[in-house]
Parts: C-alpha cells; sequence; structure tokens
C-alpha cells in the first residue's frame, strides 16, 4: 500500500513531519523543533538514563513531561526539523520484536486477539493453523514471531518498517527479507547517491564504538528500537536511536553482549549483530 502522506503543504518544514510506526494519534506537533510522544513510563525512564549516557550525542534530546488536553507526552526533539523535505526510514533493529515477559504472559494466561488474526489473514490467509482459523484469533508473541519470520528480523537482525520519499510513505515491507532486498530497499531510498550512503556508514561506525562505550546499552534489553535515517537533496545525512518503549533494564548486576543468539531466558536482543549486518549491507551497496 502507497498513501500519500497527509502534512505535505504550504508551511512545508513544520507540515511535512511524517510518522513512519506506531499507532496514529500518539504522536502530536510540539513548540518549534519539537515532537510530543504519548507517554510511557518506561520510556521516560529511558530517556532520563540516556541523558546522561555516551549514546545521548545520538538520541533526540529530551525535553522532559508536558500534559497536553488531560494526557501526558514526553516531549523531544523532532530530527526531522533541520532538513528540507528529507527522506526518512525507519529501521527496527535486533532479532527479537517482543519482549520475553510478553511470551511468559501468552503462555500463562493467552489473549486472544482478533484484530492481530485480521492483520495476518490480509498478508496471508494461509498463514493463520487450524486452530487459530476456528478462534479466528491469534496471541500476541504468534503475531509477533511470524511477522519476524517474513521479515530480515530473524536472519539480518533487523527489519524497515517504513520510509518515506518525497510526498509518499510507504510501510507496506512486511515481507522484505532477502539481503538482495533489502540492498535494492536501500538503493531507491538514498536514490542511488553514493555521499549519502558513505555519510550513513560513517554515522553507523560511530553509533556501534557509543553503543560498545554505553553503561545504559549494556544493562539494557533493547527490543523494538529503531535507527531513523534522514536525508535531504542538500546530502545532509544523519541516523539516530529512537523508541524505547520496550527497552527494559536487566537485573542488578546482570549484562547483554547484544551479539549472542538469543535462547529464552537469556534476554539477548541481536542489536549488534544486527548492526553489523545493516553496514555490511551498506557497504555491499557502496561498492557497487
Ligand atoms: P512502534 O512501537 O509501533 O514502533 P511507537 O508508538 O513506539 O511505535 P516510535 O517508533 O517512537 O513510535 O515513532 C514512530 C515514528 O515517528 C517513527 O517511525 C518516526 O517516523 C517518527 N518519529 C519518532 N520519534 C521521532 C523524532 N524524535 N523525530 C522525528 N520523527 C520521529
Ligand atoms: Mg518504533
Ligand atoms: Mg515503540
Amino acid at each position: 500500500t502507497i498513501v500519500h502522506c497527509p502534512l505535505v503543504a504550504t508551511q512545508r518544514r513544520r507540515l511535512s513531519w511524517v510518522q513512519l510506526a506506531g499507532h496514529k494519534g500518539s504522536f502530536k506537533a510540539g513548540d518549534e523543533g519539537s515532537i510530543l510522544k504519548k507517554f510511557s513510563e518506561n520510556e521516560k525512564l529511558c530517556f532520563e538514563r540516556l541523558r546522561e549516557d555516551t549514546l545521548h550525542s545520538f538520541v533526540p534530546s529530551y525535553y522532559g513531561m508536558v500534559e497536553r488536553d488531560g494526557e501526558l507526552f514526553l516531549k523531544m526533539k523532532d530530527l526531522l526539523a533541520n532538513f528540507d523535505l528529507p527522506n526518512v526510514m525507519d529501521c527496527k533493529m535486533g532479532v527479537r520484536t517482543y519482549l520475553e515477559e510478553e511470551l511468559v504472559r501468552a503462555r500463562v494466561k493467552p489473549k486472544l486477539r482478533e484484530d492481530l488474526y485480521n492483520k495476518m489473514m490480509e498478508v496471508d490467509s494461509e498463514a493463520p493453523t487450524a486452530e487459530e482459523k476456528k478462534q479466528q484469533a491469534v496471541t500476541k508473541p504468534r503475531y509477533m514471531q511470524w511477522r519476524e519470520s517474513l521479515s530480515s528480523t530473524n536472519t539480518l537482525g533487523f527489519r524497515i518498517e517504513g520510509i518515506k520519499r518525497g510526498e509518499t510513505c510507504n510501510t507496506d515491507f512486511k515481507k522484505t527479507q532477502s539481503k538482495e532486498d533489502v540492498i535494492q530497499v536501500f538503493k531507491d531510498f538514498v536514490e542511488g547517491k553514493k555521499n549519502i550512503i558513505n555519510s550513513y556508514i560513517t554515522r553507523l561506525e560511530d553509533i556501534k564504538q557509543a553503543l560498545k562505550a554505553s553503561e545504559f546499552f549494556k544493562k539494557h534489553e533493547v527490543i523494538g528500537s529503531s535507527l531513523l535515517f534522514i536525508h535531504d537533496h542538500k546530502e545532509r545525512a544523519e541516523v539516530w536511536l529512537i523508541d524505547f518503549g520496550k527497552t527494559t533494564p536487566l537485573p542488578e548486576g546482570e549484562k547483554l553482549d547484544h551479539y549472542r543468539p538469543w535462547e529464552e531466558g537469556n534476554r539477548e536482543d541481536g542489536y549488534l549483530w544486527g548492526l553489523d549486518n545493516l553496514q555490511q549491507t551498506l557497504s555491499l551497496l557502496a561498492g557497487e
């Protein structure tokens, strides 16, 4: 499905803001250069800890909690504000997109979701099992695991969630899985421009070094977080870490290395393994 981004018009900088993932309505425009994301305690704690961490220069500046129309929001820098009609890509990192606790909850107390069953049917009417068809519902981890297995999450440790290019948004990458397909999507995204690819490669290496030095990163299971790629026709290109809604602290004294394969209980997320693969993918594209 290719849809026209609803917000492209005269006041183009302000109005060209785009949301490539998440529920419609979980974001609001803030004052000049800021946006508001629907409050979550967990994400708030992450932003507070990240302020003090080596990763802070790769995370949107956080301006605290605000209330709007009786609802709480986290106020942060709008990463698109300094670009002129940018192309934007949301790349969700890691080999797993749900928390271990969600898996446990679904086992102990399965909550059957008809909405997720319908989403599954839309993509592949053969995907639900006979029992799921009878129930007309699936659990959330089942849906998430199925999405992972279709996309490159399990095989490359990252997946493309959405892209805005020109005035068009595309979130139809659910079946983009092979390295070749991912390379092609990136190629279209950068419109073949080598300068942009090279800037992205440099920025990803800086991010990797910051991650390896980060106390925050060692001590958190980073699930469902994305790298947001942004560039415009002036060929400025940036990558930022966003979305800490499911980034969860480990018990005191425990650490992750973010490379080891995930087994239930070890809480590994495969973030660095995915980042290696992402860097390799861009290097292949740069060398073409
Ligand atoms: P989900 O968990 O489904 O991914 P979410 O509600 O947690 O969604 P985010 O992933 O944080 O929301 O953000 C959704 C989209 O909003 C991103 O893909 C990106 O397009 C945009 N976005 C988020 N944060 C920023 C930011 N600081 N600056 C500019 N754009 C942003
Ligand atoms: Mg997200
Ligand atoms: Mg999220």
